[in-house]
């Protein structure tokens, strides 16, 4: 086994990861190439948990989802999330790899019910668990989610994906001036409003002394780097 800066991690991907540069939907091309990057530090011994979004389908319909009661709209958002985790459960599936997809809301026909000790038993017999359907509660988002499972699992670190590789000091797109953070606390982070998760989800990591990456899953190799202890991205550390 290869030099690994983390044992077991949880990894948020965003639904829209999946989209690649369509407007909605899942790309196939992008669906592969993150598999690719995944199952490479799955293969070297990483216990490795996904929480999913839904934000790439769940945009699709929000037209006819306009002025839906908010509960509703989430009910919708979460079962976004559960078709999200079937494409990714299939995907590791062409690649060789086993993994096991784990519903929040239960819907027995497609996924099994996510049941913690059989989520650590998977972890431990090397299969990849996706989390589906977030917490199961509207009002709530998918990084809440995995902040609550990375905490329920052990995991030693959230590594929160996004298209940019990291949290920088302003926009990157619009200030040329802007630096990336390598580190970064949780209370600087809240004071300099920062936006790494949303609040629920920073305020859980917080209080569980659970540290979060936040890394660019587009950039090839980023992954690897970090769970081989790389300094790239932003780590938000107690
Ligand atoms: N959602 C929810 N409860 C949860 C997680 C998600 O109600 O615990 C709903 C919510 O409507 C959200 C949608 O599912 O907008 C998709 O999740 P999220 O926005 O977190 O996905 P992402 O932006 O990461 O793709």
């Amino acid at each position: 086994m290869s030099n690994l800066a983390y044992k077991r991690v949880l990894l948020k991907l965003s639904g829209e990861a999946l989209m690649g540069d369509d407007a909605y939907g899942i790309n196939r091309i992008t669906i592969e190439r993150m598999i690719t990057e995944i199952a490479d530090v799955v293969r070297m011994g990483v216990e490795l948990a996904i929480v999913i979004g839904g934000g790439n389908i769940f945009r699709g319909v929000a037209p006819g989802a306009a002025g839906m009661d908010r509960a509703t709209a989430d009910y919708m958002g979460m079962l976004a999330t559960i078709m999200n985790a079937l494409a990714l459960q299939d995907a590791f599936r062409q690649v060789g790899v086993t993994a096991r997809t784990m519903s929040a809301l239960n819907i027995e026909q497609v996924v099994e019910p996510y049941i913690r000790p059989k989520a650590m038993r998977y972890l431990e017999e090397g299969k990849v668990v996706i989390f589906a359907a977030g917490t199961g509660n509207p009002f709530f988002t998918t990084d809440t989610a995995a902040a609550l499972r990375g905490s329920e699992i052990g995991a030693e670190i959230v590594l929160k994906a996004t298209k940019v590789d990291g949290v920088y000091t302003a926009d990157p797109k619009k200030d040329p001036n802007a630096v990336r953070y390598a580190t970064i606390s949780f209370d600087e982070a809240i004071s300099k409003n920062l936006q790494v998760m949303d609040a629920t989800a920073f305020a859980l990591c917080r209080d569980q002394k659970l540290p979060i990456k936040v890394f660019s899953i587009v950039k090839p190799g980023a992954l690897k780097q970090i769970i081989e202890g790389a300094n790239e991205g932003t780590l938000v550390h107690v």
